[in-house]
């Protein structure tokens, strides 16, 4: 277990997780039903480019020098038929980033280009779930700090949270955790104390709650459905996007999430997972591959040696890889 304080880190974390988020939700307040309806992509692509920019630019004048692996990068946006989307990413970024000019709004995003591996780095998905922003369901802004491979910190933004409130105008909600410290849940204002988080200690598999992709391309919902049926499990699946799931059963309102590969070449990628599996174990679950191997970080940008996901309240762990085993998944 690490020692160290990463007080400084959490704060900062924090604090650009919250912005990123505000912008996410400006984005998503500015979308009319016509650009949904048409499942026109250029309002993901503002809010990508503005969450990654945002926190690019708040952990490099905290922590210069510290090394990111993030999803986007500048490419498209350099093109000359990108201009205009350029203006909208900096028309939303101006509240927290007033006065930007394009090259620094570039520079930002691809100081996101690091291979990670090994050392200290943060890894950042600045939309995970943009499937589940567009549908106005849930989403997510992840942002985890690895050293020599393993996550010290996580922070989940969950603009769409609390989960099961009906409440037209969510709170939000960041969950975090830091290695050895627990894990937290506080309103995406951060002006309440921050509440723990803990998984639900429940041992019988068939009483379980289980949580998957929303996306069947992301997880095959029929070999779910089966190891559902080999555990005997009475409910249906709680379908969402994003880490939302990880942040889910961290706080026991299920107690088991499965990502289970629908094609043999997929790795998933390191910002998918990074900040939702410290939150999961800091609140006393388990989280491996389908295989029950740890989730090795520190193989590049993407979970090389891993296939799919099992995580659970801890309890169930062993009870759900024998029924991936059963169902002859892997
Ligand atoms: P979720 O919202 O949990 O379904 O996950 C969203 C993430 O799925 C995105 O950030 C993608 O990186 C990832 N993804 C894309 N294609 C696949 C795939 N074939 N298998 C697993 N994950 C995928
Ligand atoms: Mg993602």
């Amino acid at each position: 277990m690490s020692g160290k304080d990463f007080s400084a880190e959490l704060e900062v974390a924090l604090r650009a997780v919250q912005q990123a988020a505000y912008l996410c939700r400006n984005v998503q307040a500015g979308l009319n039903p016509d650009v949904l309806e048409k499942r026109d992509r250029s309002p993901v692509t503002v809010a990508d480019f503005g969450s990654q920019a945002l926190i690019c630019k708040s952990l490099s004048e905290a922590f210069p020098g510290d090394r990111i692996v993030a999803e986007e990068d500048s490419r498209q946006l350099r093109l000359p038929e990108n201009e205009t989307l350029v203006a909208r990413i900096l028309e939303h970024m101006a509240p927290f980033a007033p006065g930007a000019e394009p090259a620094q709004l570039f520079e930002w995003l691809d100081l996101g280009g690091d291979e990670g591996k090994s050392g200290r780095f943060w890894c950042l998905d600045p939309i995970d779930g943009t499937k589940g922003f567009m549908r106005g369901d849930q989403y997510a802004v992840s942002l985890a700090l690895l050293e020599d491979g393993e996550v010290v910190l996580g922070a989940l933004g969950c603009p769409n949270f609390p989960f099961q409130s009906s409440a037209k105008n969510k709170t939000g909600q960041i969950f975090y955790a830091v290695r050895g410290k627990g894990a937290f849940v506080q309103d995406l204002d951060l002006k309440q104390a921050p509440q723990p988080v803990q998984v639900n200690p429940l041992s019988d598999p068939a009483q379980a709650r289980f949580c998957e992709s929303f996306e069947s391309s992301h997880s095959s919902h029929s070999d779910s459905q089966r190891i559902s049926e080999i555990l005997g499990i009475q409910t249906a699946p709680v379908r969402l996007d994003s880490q939302a799931k990880y942040a889910v059963v961290a706080s026991g309102l299920a107690e088991i999430y499965l990502r289970l590969p629908t094609r043999a070449d997929y790795r998933e990628k390191i910002w998918d997972h990074a900040a939702g599996y410290l939150v999961i174990r800091e609140a006393g679950g388990k989280v491996t591959d389908i295989s029950g191997a740890e989730l090795d970080f520190s193989a590049g940008r993407e979970l090389r040696n891993n296939r799919g996901v099992v995580a659970t309240n801890g309890a169930l762990h062993d009870a759900v890889l024998g029924a991936v085993r059963q169902a002859g998944i892997v």
